[in-house]
Formats: C-alpha cells, sequence, structure tokens
C-alpha cells in the first residue's frame, strides 16, 4: 500500500487527530465537502439541494463495526426518522437509503443484524423507497448475500454491492443479474489480501468492466458506483452496446467528489445518485476519502493550518 495511504489510515484511528480535525474551524469546510453534516436535518438538507440540480441521492448513516446493541439501536432508529422525513419532504421518489449491516449488528449476531435490516425495509417500504445494503470486507460478504436474499424474498427492491475487486464478483454478479434486482457495483474500498482480491488496480479497473458486462447483460437495474472518468466512459458505451437506455441503469458518486461531473451526466440524461455520508461517527469515513485521493488530503491539510 502507498505510504501515504498508510499514514492516513492510522490517523483514522488515532484520537489526538480526530480531535484536532474536529476543532478547527476551518478543516469544518473540508469535512463538510464530503460529510453532509452530523444530524437528520442536515441529511434532509442536502438532499434537497442535490435533488433540486436534478440528481438522486442515497443516504448513509456513518458508523459501522458495532459491537454493541444500544449503538446498532440508535443506528435504526435514524434510518426510521430520516425515512419518516423523506416521506413528510416528498423526497422518498428520489431519495434512498444505504446501510451497513456491520452497523445494525451484524458482528453480534447475524439475526439481529436481519431483524434491524427488515426494521428499516419496512420503514422505507411505507416511505415509498428503496434500501440498498452496504457490502464490507470479504468475511462479511456471503452473510450480507444471505441477508440480502432474505430480505429481497419480501422486498425486491432492496439492492445489494458488489465489489469488482473480489475474486468471486464476476459469479455473483453474473447470478444477481435477474430481473428487478438491484446491484451496485464499486471498485471496493477494504485492504483485502490478495488470496481473495485483485491488488493491482489495472487488474481491479479490468474485472470492474467484466462484471459491468455481466450486469448490464442481464435484465436487473445496475447501479455503477466510480468515479473513475474511464470507467464511467466505458459503461456509457457498453450500456449503448447492450440497447440499455438512461434510466435502465444508474451512474452512483459520492457527496463531493467529482460533483460537475455528476451534474454534468445528469444533464445528458443519465440517471445520477449521489451517496450522502452523515451523523456524528464522520471521521473514519472522512479518513478514508483522504486515503484515497492524495489531492484530497492536499487540501485537508492545508485548511488544518490556514486560516
Ligand atoms: P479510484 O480508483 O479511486 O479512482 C480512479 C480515478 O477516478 C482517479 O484517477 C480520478 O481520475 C477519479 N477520482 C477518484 N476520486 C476522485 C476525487 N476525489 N476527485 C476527483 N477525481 C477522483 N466500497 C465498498 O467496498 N462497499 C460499498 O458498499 C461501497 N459503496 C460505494 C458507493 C458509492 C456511491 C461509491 C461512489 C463508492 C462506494 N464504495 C464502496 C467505494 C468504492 O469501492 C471505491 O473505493 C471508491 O469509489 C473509489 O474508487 P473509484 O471507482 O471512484 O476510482
Amino acid at each position: 500500500m502507498n505510504p501515504l495511504r498508510t499514514l492516513i489510515l492510522a490517523a483514522a484511528g488515532n484520537d489526538t487527530i480526530r480531535h484536532l480535525v474536529a476543532t478547527a474551524p476551518v478543516s469544518r469546510d473540508v469535512v463538510r465537502r464530503f460529510v453532509a453534516g452530523e444530524t437528520t436535518e442536515d441529511a434532509v438538507a442536502a438532499t434537497k439541494d442535490l435533488v433540486a440540480a436534478g440528481l438522486s441521492v442515497t443516504l448513509d448513516y456513518l458508523g459501522e463495526d458495532t459491537t454493541d446493541r444500544a449503538q446498532a439501536e440508535k443506528t435504526v432508529q435514524a434510518y426510521l426518522e430520516l425515512l419518516d422525513r423523506l416521506r413528510a419532504d416528498g423526497l422518498a421518489d428520489r431519495a434512498e437509503v444505504s446501510v451497513k449491516l456491520s452497523a445494525v449488528g451484524q458482528a453480534l449476531d447475524e439475526r439481529l443484524a436481519l431483524e434491524n435490516a427488515t426494521r428499516i425495509c419496512e420503514a422505507a417500504e411505507k416511505a415509498g423507497t428503496t434500501v440498498t445494503l452496504d457490502m464490507e470486507d470479504h468475511t462479511t460478504t456471503d452473510s450480507t448475500l444471505g441477508i440480502l436474499r432474505e430480505l429481497r424474498g419480501t422486498w425486491p427492491w432492496v439492492g445489494g454491492v458488489l465489489q469488482a475487486y473480489l475474486h468471486r464478483t464476476l459469479d455473483d454478479a453474473t447470478a444477481l443479474a435477474t430481473e428487478g434486482s438491484r446491484i451496485r457495483l464499486c471498485k471496493g474500498a477494504y485492504k483485502e489480501p490478495d488470496t481473495v482480491a485483485h491488488v493491482a488496480p489495472h487488474e481491479v479497473d479490468l474485472a470492474y468492466v467484466r462484471c459491468a458486462n455481466a450486469l448490464l447483460a442481464g435484465d436487473g437495474y445496475p447501479m455503477f458506483a466510480t468515479h473513475d472518468p474511464r470507467l464511467v466512459e466505458i459503461i456509457g458505451e457498453r450500456a449503448r452496446w447492450y440497447g440499455r437506455k438512461p434510466g435502465s441503469y444508474e451512474y452512483q458518486m459520492l457527496y463531493g467528489v467529482r460533483p460537475d461531473e455528476q451534474r454534468r451526466l445528469a444533464a445528458a440524461g443519465e440517471t445520477v445518485r449521489v451517496y450522502i455520508p452523515y451523523g456524528e461517527e464522520w471521521y473514519g469515513y472522512l479518513m478514508r476519502r483522504m486515503a484515497e485521493k492524495p489531492a484530497n488530503t492536499a487540501l485537508f491539510l492545508r485548511s488544518l493550518v490556514s486560516k
């Protein structure tokens, strides 16, 4: 792994740096570029701005790796409150939620995660929107796909995520490319061993294109989560080749990342969904975004020392 990335990921676990980031007045502006805020109100405000700009959104209440039932319950309550607001504010046709099963108890007890995810799906149904289950490290893939299968038995609109870097993913993509199946394809964000994942970036990119082809060739609704300009272009070409019309697939990008490109694609008639993270647990998320892109880190470090 590149040394800067290693350093930033180490900072993600450092309390002193966390305190510095949370309290430095200017760094708050940089945090706000990538995280919508800490409250439901902040999340709804960011959603309204993006929807007004012609974009769709998926909202993630930050927090993961919960080993505490009370914390898992707090996360469920946050989603229930948010879904209620999306319904009340008439946003549910353009805004859905993304859920990390580890944040609702997967590491404690798989049944608890299923029960909690079920409560969130019930609230999403009432609100008139959908849920996508984020994918985490490879030790959770089977469990997460199993829970996805169970939830889809009741709510076929529950979406899943596949990570192109995993060797298994082409098979998963082929199996899941069925009618009504909503699948987000991303490169994959976790540090995985080469026994289970492609490690070289160009291998990951090639795998992404193979999986994208499998999803586009099938009958499901693929959701292409990437900021990579080359992949965005290839997906556009492949979608046309498979006779896919805009609206039969979508692009997804993170809040604050390539916002001009998000708007350009939407203006060209594509469906573009922005992943909006919010909540008190923003620090680890922010550090991962920094680790992905050195230019973001430079921007961020400058903001810590300048006024
Ligand atoms: P990268 O390989 O990071 O970058 C490729 C190129 O994209 C860069 O060279 C640059 O040209 C451009 N680019 C990338 N970042 C920026 C930037 N900040 N500013 C400007 N240009 C940039 N991962 C999971 O493991 N599980 C999930 O559930 C999951 N959900 C996701 C949901 C969404 C909507 C998105 C967008 C990502 C998600 N990810 C998830 C993260 C994903 O796996 C990647 O780690 C992340 O998207 C970075 O990969 P990339 O495809 O954007 O390209």
